[in-house]
Parts: structure tokens; C-alpha cells; sequence
């Protein structure tokens, strides 16, 4: 299988994925591939349209109805584990190929990679575990359910964790027993292309899984507008998913978006500071604060903050911004257009008055190109102002101060978002008092973001989106269940 051709000028020419077949978009068009680290082009991939997405449709649907939907559980799991294990085969080589396209350190793509093999030997397990009830009724009856495939489904991911985000979408809609078509972002798709290559050698049969490259407007839209799709999960913009689940509702799609947050780390004055510092900034500097669930709110308790804020300034003011390959705490982040996005944040909070606790620094062997901005903490932030509620989508920490439990709550609920919360307190009542009262879809208590999350259900309320991905959950969301009443006597 050939999945990209190179130029004489060393540009690789990627392919997408119909059929099996690795195709250019009937069109012709292409799109430059950039690396974030260098801003310098380095491949293409088709600029895939309308007529591409039906045409991936159609293989989808013929491919579910022939031969997917025949194929046993236990084989489609099969498939998925076999899957897993060239991921780890190539795992170095996917790394390198995600950290290229994305500009996150080589570290953190290697994590990445290591999700995306644990996400299909999770989901190659769960394939055949995935069963329904019987439910008792009435006398001389029996009432049974069966949790059925939807057909064909459409993902569409954005471009912070390409590998991981197709590996619990892909991963866990296959499983279920659907035919996919995947969107993945223009500005990095090249990890899911090198990992569909890695499903079709494990086994996967031709169509499938197809995937068309190409922008949000001319591949991703017709998506979701196609009555042959009859579910769509999405992850990115809240502005993008409203109007994916507005295209869904059309053709009464279901849908499941995944949507960014504000996410709230909530230290009080029993912590254990030292076990807090290492982790709040580390989920607010992995990938660039590119991550939904960043913890890009740091709320502490005004009795430590005198304490607690010297020992964060020193350790901020520590970390160091370069490109992928020199594989420091924080790399580039994705675009030109991100890139302006999260200096206009920085910018608007200064002139607001807010003050700057400290900077990172960005490496002076850092490519010039690349699009790198210093990581900033601000504190104290009022909750209300932008900074305070806003998701920034980058290295900024926003310090907000409170004043005991009830204060921290009303805090931690106030923004429209709701994806993930930490909470930090030695007092058992009170961390269990706070899992129950935010208004968020995960809590995680003296710990964040643990384990990688695989097995854990994920997923937001208000403007986080809803729906679950990850952890069996998901797989409840790419079935539909089927009542079956037998009458019997
Ligand atoms: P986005 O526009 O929502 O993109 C997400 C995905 O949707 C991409 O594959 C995109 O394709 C596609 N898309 C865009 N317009 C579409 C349309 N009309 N119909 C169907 N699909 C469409 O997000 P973004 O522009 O990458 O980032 C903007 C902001 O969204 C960020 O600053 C951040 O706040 C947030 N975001 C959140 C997450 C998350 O994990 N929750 C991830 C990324 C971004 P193309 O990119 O190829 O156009
Ligand atoms: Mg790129």
C-alpha cells in the first residue's frame, strides 16, 4: 500500500483512504502540510470535497453492509489488538511523524502513540464484552436487549491530539461494529493516515474505515450533512459543534461533541503542595495548553498564597519553549492563527491590568519560524474577567484567589464550560462534598488527568459538549439498543 509519494524536492505527497485504495482527492487540489516547529512546508495531503465525503459514504456503507456487519465481535476485536501491537512496532516512527505535524515534544508524542495502542488493545478487548439484558416482564414473555451498530458513522477530530483522539473514535466505533469515515484537521492528519495504514495490515477489510482529508468547510461540513451518516462524534470548537449538531439534526443524526473547557485546579490550604506544583503546571504546559482539558484555572486558598505563589513563579519561570526535536516541557503551538489567538489573550490581560507572576522562556536555538510563544502566569485574576473564563487554547495559567469551600465552588462553576476539575485537600468529606457539587464531567481529587485516562468516561456538560468518549462508555454511544419482546406462554 502506498500512502504518499515524494517530489523530487522531498515533499511527501500523502494520500487519503477509499475503499482500501489510497486515492488523491478527485479534484486534484492539495494542501501544504506545516510544521509548527519550523513553519516550513513539508508534504500535502489532498484537499478532499463533497464529492470525495459521498464517495467515502457510499464505500463505508457498502463495506458495513457486506462484510462489517458479518464479522464477529471477537474478530473485529482481534483486528484492534492486532492493531495495537504495530502501533508499538512503529511506535518511534509514528512519534516522530506526529511531532512534526503537531510541534509537541518528542516525549509527549511518544505518550501519545502509547495512548493510541492502549486505546485499541482497550477497545479490541471490549468488542466482544459488549453485550445487552434480559429484563424480566411478563408471565409467558421474555424481553431481552441487543446493542446494535448505527451504520456508518462520521468522526470529525481537531488537531491537538490527532493520533489519540481517532484512537478512542476510530478505535472504539469500530469495536461497536461500524463502518467509519473520519474528517481529521487540515493542519494535522498525518498520524492518522500512518495509523489507518497500521488497521488495514492488522486485517481491517477495505472500506471500512475511509478517511478524507481536507478543510472543515469543503470535507468536514458535507460530513455531517450526509443522510447515510447516522452518527457523527466530533471534537473541537463549541462554535463548530453547534453547527454540527444543527447539520445533524437534518437527518437525525446522533451526535456526540466534545468541546473544550475552563477546567478549574482547586488547591486547598491542607494540600500537599509539593505533589500539586509539578502537576498544575503540567496541565497547563502539555501540548501547549492545546488541551481540552488543561487545567488552565488555578485556584488557591488566600492562606497559602503567599506561600504557594513563590514556589509556582520559581518553577514557571523555569520552563522552556523549543521546537519537537529538542523535546523540552512545551513545544510550538499549531498555527499562525492560534498562535495570534493566544497573544491577543496575553495582550488583553495586560492591558487590563492584570499582573504577569511569570514567564517561561523560549529556547534561543528555537527556529525562528516556528510558532512558539512564552508560556505566562497571571495572578491574581478576577474569575469574571476574560481571562478568568475564558479558554485560551495555550500556555496560560490564569491565579485566581478564593476564600474557603463555598467561595471555590461558586468559582469552579462559573464558567460556561464544564469539562474537568481538580480538587486538592487532604479532608475526605470536603473532596467528596466537591465531586458531587462541580458541575463538570470528571473530578479528579489530588491528582489530574491520571493514567491517561483510556478506561475513563469523558466528557462535559454545558458548552464542554455532550455525550462520552473514552472508557466503555463510548461504546454505549456507537450502539443503540435494541429491545426484543418474545411471547412465549
Ligand atoms: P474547529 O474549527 O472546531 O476544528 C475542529 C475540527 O472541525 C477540524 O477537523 C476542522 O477542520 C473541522 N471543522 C471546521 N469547520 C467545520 C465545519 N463547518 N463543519 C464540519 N467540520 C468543521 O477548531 P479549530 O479551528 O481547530 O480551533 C479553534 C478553537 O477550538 C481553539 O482555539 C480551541 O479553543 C478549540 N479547540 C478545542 C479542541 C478540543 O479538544 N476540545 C480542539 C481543538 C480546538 P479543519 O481544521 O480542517 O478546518
Ligand atoms: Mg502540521
Amino acid at each position: 500500500m502506498t500512502i504518499a509519494t515524494t517530489t523530487s524536492a522531498g515533499l511527501a505527497h500523502h494520500k487519503m483512504l477509499l475503499n482500501g485504495a489510497w486515492i488523491d482527492a478527485a479534484g486534484g487540489a492539495r494542501i501544504d502540510v506545516v510544521s509548527p516547529s519550523t513553519g516550513a512546508v513539508f508534504a500535502t495531503i489532498p484537499a478532499g470535497d463533497a464529492g470525495d465525503v459521498d464517495r467515502a459514504v457510499g464505500a463505508a456503507k457498502a463495506a458495513f453492509e457486506t462484510v462489517w456487519s458479518r464479522t464477529s465481535a471477537l474478530d473485529r476485536g482481534r483486528i484492534l489488538l492486532k492493531a495495537a501491537q504495530l502501533v508499538q512496532r512503529d511506535h518511534e516512527k509514528l512519534a516522530v511523524i506526529e511531532a512534526m505535524d503537531t510541534g509537541k515534544p518528542m516525549t509527549q508524542a511518544r505518550n501519545d502513540m502509547t495512548a493510541v495502542a492502549r486505546y485499541f488493545e482497550f477497545y479490541g478487548g471490549a468488542a466482544d464484552k459488549l453485550h445487552g439484558d434480559t429484563i424480566p416482564t411478563l408471565d409467558g414473555f421474555t424481553a431481552l436487549t441487543i446493542r446494535e451498530p448505527w451504520g456508518v458513522t462520521g468522526h470529525i477530530i481537531p488537531w491537538n491530539y490527532p493520533a489519540q483522539m481517532y484512537g478512542r473514535s476510530v478505535g472504539g466505533s469500530l469495536a461497536a461494529g461500524n463502518a467509519c469515515v473520519l474528517k481529521p484537521a487540515e493542519d494535522a492528519c498525518l498520524s492518522t493516515l500512518a495509523l489507518s495504514a497500521l488497521l488495514h495490515e492488522a486485517g481491517l477489510p477495505p472500506g471500512v474505515l475511509n478517511i478524507v482529508t481536507g478543510t472543515g468547510e469543503a470535507a468536514g461540513a458535507p460530513l455531517t450533512r450526509h443522510r447515510d451518516i447516522a452518527f457523527i462524534s466530533f471534537t473541537g470548537s463549541p462554535e463548530v459543534g453547534a453547527m454540527v449538531q444543527r447539520a445533524a439534526a437534518d437527518h437525525h443524526a446522533g451526535v456526540t461533541l466534545e468541546l473544550g473547557g475552563k477546567s478549574p485546579q482547586i488547591v486547598f490550604a491542607d494540600a500537599d503542595l509539593d505533589q500539586v506544583l509539578p502537576v498544575v503546571i503540567n496541565a497547563i504546559v502539555q501540548n501547549a495548553g492545546q488541551t481540552c482539558s488543561a487545567g488552565s484555572r488555578l485556584l488557591i486558598e488566600r492562606s497559602i498564597y503567599d506561600t504557594f505563589i513563590p514556589k509556582l513563579v520559581e518553577r514557571f519561570s523555569a520552563i522552556t519553549v523549543g521546537s519537537h526535536e529538542a523535546d523540552l516541557s512545551c513545544g510550538a503551538l499549531m498555527n499562525p492563527k492560534q498562535k495570534a489567538r493566544v497573544e491577543g489573550f496575553v495582550k488583553r490581560a495586560e492591558a487590563q491590568g492584570l499582573p504577569v507572576l511569570a514567564r517561561g522562556r523560549i529556547a534561543a536555538d528555537a527556529p525562528p519560524g516556528g510558532y512558539f510563544v512564552a508560556p505566562t502566569l497571571f495572578g491574581p485574576v478576577s474569575a469574571q474577567s476574560e481571562l478568568g473564563c475564558e479558554e485560551v487554547f495555550g500556555p496560560v495559567l490564569a491565579v485566581i484567589p478564593f476564600e474557603g469551600e463555598a467561595e471555590a465552588l461558586a468559582i469552579a462553576n462559573a464558567t460556561d464550560y464544564g469539562l474537568v476539575a481538580g480538587v486538592w485537600t487532604r479532608d475526605g468529606a470536603r473532596q467528596m462534598r466537591l465531586a458531587r457539587a462541580i458541575r463538570t464531567g470528571q473530578v479528579f481529587i489530588n491528582c489530574y488527568g491520571a493514567g491517561g485516562g483510556i478506561e475513563l468516561p469523558f466528557g462535559g456538560v454545558k458548552k464542554s459538549g455532550h455525550g462520552r468518549e473514552k472508557g466503555f462508555e463510548a461504546l454505549n454511544h456507537f450502539t443503540q439498543t435494541k429491545t426484543i419482546v418474545l411471547k412465549h406462554g
